[in-house]
């Protein structure tokens, strides 16, 4: 993947599929249990499908039983924010990526040790790169 970003809405919607569009520029959802890495097991590293950002490790990766991919911590400190989301009738804390801001997911307060956090992501934001 280049280094280069795209620059306007234009360009990312040359760049990405459809799907990948819808959820991280758009804030989308993929319906549960759809997606790609739901239910992977590869060892690798998490990368956004947008900008190519390592966003988190499969060692930290678990089954919530949520049918999106679900990690406990990203990769490193800055891979991603998060910012307060009202929609829905629901607060909840949104998932951005660290570099491109595309949409991720939503991040929970009910996931394992050791951090306690549940980053739900959204198979159509990520490119894992297997190891
Ligand atoms: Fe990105």
């Amino acid at each position: 993947m280049s280094d280069e970003m795209p620059k306007n809405e234009e360009e990312w919607k040359k760049q990405l599929t459809s799907e990948q569009y819808r959820v991280l520029r758009e804030g989308g959802t993929e319906r549960a249990f759809t997606g790609e890495y739901w239910d992977n097991h590869e060892d690798g590293t998490y990368h956004c499908a947008g900008c190519g950002l390592a966003l988190f490790e499969s060692s930290t990766k678990f089954d919530s039983g949520s049918g999106w991919p679900s990690f406990y911590q990203p990769a490193k400190d800055g891979s991603v924010e998060t910012e307060t989301d009202t929609s829905h009738g629901m607060v909840r804390s949104e998932v951005l990526c660290g570099r491109c801001q595309g949409h991720l997911g939503h991040v929970f307060p009910d996931g394992p040790n050791p951090t306690g956090l549940r980053y739900c992501i959204n198979s159509a934001s990520l490119k894992l790169e297997e190891s």
